[in-house]
C-alpha cells in the first residue's frame, strides 16, 4: 500500500466547502457560548490541506473533514436512513461498499441495509454518543421469514441467542450464513480496519456457533471472538451491528485518533514507518510511490 503523501495535493479540492462548515460551526459554536456564558466552546478548524473524507480524533469527540457519502442504493446496498448523517471516512464508506459489493455477487438478491454514520462534517448527532468522526457504521442484520424467503425490508427486530426475532410473527430468524459471511469477511478481507462489531451477546453466540459448524478458519473465529462485542454503555444491539473502523493510515497524520484496544494482528503506520526509515529503497518508495 502506498497512501499518505501522495494524496495530500487532493486535500485542496474540498476547501472552500470546509471553510464554510467551519464557520458554521464557528457560529453555532459562538451562540451556544453566548448562551451559556462562560462554557468553554473549541470549536473545530481543519488543517486546510486535510483531505476530503479524513477522520479526525476519535468516534466520541472527533470530527470528519468532508466526509464521503454513502449512496442511497448501490451494488448490494440500501440507505434506510436521510442524506445529513450517512457521511464517513474515504476508507470507512470504501470498505462498507465494498463488502455490499461481494455479498450481493455471492448470494443473488443479498441487500446490506446501511444506517447512520456521521454527519458531513463529523461531531454530535442525535441518538448516538460515537457516530462522530465518519468511523462507526450502522448494519442491519440480514433475516429470513418462515418461509425461508430473505427478508428485504429495512426493519429493526430485536434477536436473541436462538436466532429468533423477539415477538414477531410469524416468526423472522437471523440469515446466519449471510451474517457470518458479512463479519468473516470484514475480517479476512478488513483486518487492519475493523476494531468493532457491536453486538448482543446472543447474536455472538449465534454468530461463532454457525461458524463453528461450517468450519471457518479458527483465525477469523479467534478474530471475532474478540471483534463482535456488546457495549458496555449502549444498548446491547440485539437488532443491528454496529461497526467501528480504526484510523487509516491515511489519517493518522492529520489527527485520526484510535481509543484502545488495537488488536494483536493489527500493524499501525508508524510500525511500517519506522521500518522503512532503515531502508532506503523503502523510504523512496513511501515518500514517491511506485514510479
Ligand atoms: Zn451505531
Amino acid at each position: 500500500m502506498h497512501r499518505g503523501v501522495s494524496s495530500r495535493p487532493a486535500a485542496r479540492s474540498g476547501a472552500g466547502r470546509r471553510r464554510g462548515a467551519a464557520a458554521g460551526r464557528a457560529a453555532a459554536c459562538g451562540l451556544l457560548a453566548a448562551l451559556a456564558a462562560g462554557a468553554s466552546c473549541t470549536a473545530f478548524e481543519p488543517d486546510p490541506l486535510t483531505p476530503a473524507g479524513t477522520s479526525v480524533g476519535n468516534p466520541n469527540d472527533g470530527w470528519l473533514v468532508d466526509g464521503v457519502a454513502v449512496p442511497d442504493r448501490a451494488a448490494g446496498l440500501r440507505s434506510y436512513r436521510g442524506r445529513d448523517h450517512r457521511h464517513g471516512s474515504r476508507r470507512s464508506v470504501e470498505i462498507v461498499t465494498e463488502t455490499a459489493a461481494w455479498l450481493a455477487e455471492r448470494y443473488e438478491g443479498a441487500v446490506l441495509h446501511v444506517g447512520d454514520l456521521s454527519a458531513a462534517a463529523g461531531g454530535k448527532i442525535p441518538g448516538h454518543s460515537s457516530h462522530r468522526a465518519g468511523r462507526d457504521v450502522d448494519l442491519l442484520f440480514f433475516t429470513r421469514r418462515a418461509d425461508g424467503s430473505a427478508a428485504t425490508s429495512a426493519r429493526f427486530h430485536k434477536f436473541g441467542a436462538d436466532g429468533l426475532a423477539v415477538g414477531v410473527t410469524p416468526p423472522v430468524r437471523l440469515d446466519l450464513e449471510r451474517n457470518w459471511a458479512l463479519v468473516e469477511h470484514l475480517l479476512e478481507q478488513y483486518p487492519q480496519d475493523v476494531q468493532w462489531i457491536f453486538v448482543s451477546r446472543g447474536v455472538k453466540t449465534a454468530l461463532v456457533s454457525w461458524a463453528l459448524a461450517v468450519g471457518a478458519a479458527p483465525a477469523t473465529v479467534e478474530r471475532a471472538l474478540s471483534v463482535l462485542h456488546q457495549p458496555a454503555d449502549s444498548l446491547p444491539h440485539d437488532d443491528h451491528y454496529h461497526v467501528r473502523f480504526y484510523c487509516a493510515a491515511d489519517d493518522l497524520s492529520w489527527g485520526c485518533a484510535d481509543r484502545p484496544p488495537i488488536w494483536p494482528w493489527v500493524r499501525r503506520t508508524f510500525d511500517r514507518v519506522g521500518h522503512a526509515a532503515t531502508d532506503d529503497a523503502a523510504l523512496r518508495e513511501l515518500a514517491l510511490g511506485e514510479l
